[in-house]
């Protein structure tokens, strides 16, 4: 290939866009009273709750601990078996860890990339407690059949919609249609509070169980007392954490979300650009879009037809590195990392994930990114194809 790459700068493939709203809002709490858990996490927990459609939002220091919350409040422990997807971030399975629980990975369904609700199904038995499907990529998973398990078992639902503030199923927006949802905000994320992270519900005891959990278990609520020595007594109910939202972070968050909806239609946008410029090369598979969601477009993912390319994935990964292209691969199969093998978890348990794994590169794709950073892309991609192509 020619030695002169396609672009002088190196283009991440993903990243945060903050502007000048934003940093005033920033600087607006630093020169305020409250740096933490003060006014800002409630406006933020209410504009998050309202635009999604929920009743409650609870904000967590990051989306991990968010996850954490979540398990702890749907009861998870010490044998309980949570099943969740392979094809994501470690987060969506150490939670249930966190919590003595044990994941149970369920292999995806080859075209949308999303968690099977045919292969739930075959892996439920009555040790299960809950499902935590993923929007992978932003494309909402599959969730009226995975509501009809959880209805029929008794199972709780916990969102992983990391990908997915702004998407939408059947109509409505994720956030408001499980037990639990959460969102993350870390910077290559929709919108971003630094680090931080948001469960959503419509149920008030998961509502106050999170709020405690995030906090140590503490409680100052009158009504919630066991005792009550005066009004500085408070008590420490259950073993919680201190994975409170700062104030810096919450005011970071709320000024970001009122760009949600330009952020969610400019990504949407490079992705017809990409969709369109890639539909006639026979060595890529553009992402497939099930018919009852709206993705959010956290990633774009593109899967190689290896036998008709020259090279492994590797090879094009790094040509592509070569060209200045920050492209990615999300994800590595959570259950063959060496912390899940240790664990036990067996190369063979997921073959449509683990095959998977093995033909995707994720394109760069966010907001702040011009419509020329969109055309090395294509540009690159080509130049990379055509050097490989058998
Ligand atoms: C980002 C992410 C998380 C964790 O969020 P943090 O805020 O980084 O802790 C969990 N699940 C998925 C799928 C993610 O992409």
């Amino acid at each position: 290939m020619s030695a002169k790459p396609i672009r002088d700068s190196y283009l991440p493939y993903g990243r945060q866009w903050i502007d000048e709203e934003d940093i005033q809002s920033v600087l607006n709490v630093l020169k305020g009273d409250y740096l933490t858990t003060g006014p800002a996490v409630g406006e933020f927990e209410k504009a998050i709750a309202s635009y999604v459609g929920a009743k409650y939002a609870v904000a967590f220091s990051n989306g991990t601990a968010a996850l954490h919350g979540a398990c702890f409040a749907a009861g998870i422990g010490e044998g309980d078996e949570v099943i969740t997807t392979p094809m994501t971030f470690a987060a969506s399975s150490n939670c249930v860890l966190y919590q003595g629980g044990n994941p149970v990975f369920a292999d995806i369904d080859p075209k949308t990339y999303n968690i099977d609700p045919r292969k739930v199904e075959e892996l439920i038995n009555e040790n299960t407690k809950a499902i935590i499907p993923v929007h992978f990529t932003g494309q909402p998973a599959d969730i009226d059949e995975v509501h009809q398990l959880a209805k029929n078992h008794n199972l709780v639902v916990i969102e992983d919609a990391a990908h997915a503030l702004g998407a939408t199923y059947k109509g409505k927006k994720i956030g408001s249609l499980s037990d639990m949802t959460m969102f993350s905000f870390h910077p290559v994320k929709h919108i971003t509070s630094g680090e931080g992270g948001v469960i959503t519900t419509n149920n008030e005891k998961y509502y106050q169980k999170l709020l405690q959990f995030r906090s140590h278990g503490i409680t100052r609520e009158p009504d919630k007392l066991i005792e009550n020595h005066g009004p500085w007594y408070y008590e420490m109910q259950f073993l919680g954490f201190n994975c409170r939202m700062t104030d810096i972070q919450a005011a970071l968050g709320t000024s970001q979300l009122k760009k949600i909806d330009n952020f969610v239609d400019l990504r949407k946008k490079y992705v017809s650009t990409y969709n369109e410029a890639f539909k006639e090369i026979d060595e890529i598979q553009t992402p497939y879009q099930d018919k009852n969601g709206i993705s959010s477009w956290h990633l774009y993912i593109i899967r190689l037809d290896l036998a008709k390319l020259s090279v492994s994935r590797k090879e094009i990964f790094e040509a592509l590195v070569n060209e200045n292209i920050g492209v990615n691969v999300h994800y590595i199969p959570v259950h063959l990392l060496p912390y899940y093998s240790q664990l036990g978890y067996q190369r063979g348990i997921c073959p449509g994930a683990e095959k998977l794994y093995e033909e995707i590169i994720t394109l760069p794709l966010f907001p702040a990114m011009t419509e020329e950073d969109v055309t090395d892309v294509i540009a690159a991609v080509n130049k990379v194809i055509n050097t490989y192509r058998k």
